[in-house]
């Protein structure tokens, strides 16, 4: 059934990042966030990044939901939850291109003004291309979502390019309404900083851009739903928002 309801036409941007498992969606979510590039990440769970970044010029609110591949009971609430989807699959992986182009579909039909990105990551493996370029791009015109490929292990830049614009069209696509926003689950927060410090096993990593990540188990996952009605309510501050430095692209 047919469900376009944008929850979100002000407060922060929501993007939730889709895709199969062992696409790179933690990968890239680091790397636009962080700029930086790390290898192996938990992927047991969905992680949703609270920040602000630089979206046209000028400081934005955005929540990045990086979902996880054990989280199909909860896609209805992702699709729900967010207002723009980067839907991943690898170049080198022709099921997980499957998985996206059938994502894409479905969001076409369920959530039809949605800002849609369908990314082919992992373009430095040419060697091992299982998906070409060109049937991708064409798959993703005849939904009007838009395209690009990218390697998000060799280069933060061109990330950062195709998301910085993403975010602009996302942004420019709203219909100006001026309502505060509610708040999420109430969740664990901890800095990207100290999550990057655990994961690369450097007690002390160099100074990155404020944004705050709250970690989502199964049992959070299922208040995205109620947490969603919630943020429809007018003039409801969120009950954890933080402070987050903007972050600029490189
Ligand atoms: P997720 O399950 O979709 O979140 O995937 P991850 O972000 O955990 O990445 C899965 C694997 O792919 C990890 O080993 C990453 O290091 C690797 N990876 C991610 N992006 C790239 C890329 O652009 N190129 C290459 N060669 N490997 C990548
Ligand atoms: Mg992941």
């Amino acid at each position: 059934m047919k469900d376009d309801r944008n929850p979100c036409q002000s407060g922060p941007l929501r993007v939730a990042v889709l895709g199969a498992g062992e696409v790179g969606k933690s990968a890239l979510t680091v790397r636009y966030l962080t700029k930086r590039f790390i290898g192996e990440y938990r992927s047991d769970t969905d992680m949703l990044y609270k920040c602000v970044l630089q979206v046209d010029g000028t400081p934005q609110p955005v929540e990045i939901m990086d979902t996880s591949a054990s989280c199909d009971e909860s896609s209805d609430a992702h699709l729900q939850w967010a207002e723009a989807f980067v839907v991943v699959y690898s170049v080198t992986d022709k099921e997980s291109y499957r998985w996206a182009a059938g994502t894409v579909e479905e969001l076409t039909n369920r959530r039809s003004s949605a800002c849609v990105l369908m990314l082919g990551n992992k373009s430095d493996l040419g060697h091992l291309r299982e998906v070409e370029e060109v049937e991708a791009r064409s798959l993703a015109l005849t939904h009007a979502a838009r395209f690009s490929e990218v390697s998000t292990a060799e280069s933060c830049t061109p990330v950062a390019e195709v998301l910085d614009n993403f975010l602009k069209e996302v942004k420019s696509q709203r219909n100006g309404s001026s309502n505060q926003n509610g708040g999420s689950p109430k969740l664990r927060k901890i800095s990207v900083t100290k999550m990057l410090g655990s994961l690369i096993g450097r007690s002390s990593p160099p100074p990155t851009p404020m944004t705050h990540l709250i970690i989502l188990d199964k049992e959070e996952r299922s208040k995205l739903q109620p947490a969603m009605r919630r943020l429809c309510r007018p003039c409801l501050r969120p009950a954890h928002s933080l402070p987050c430095s903007p972050h600029t692209a490189v």
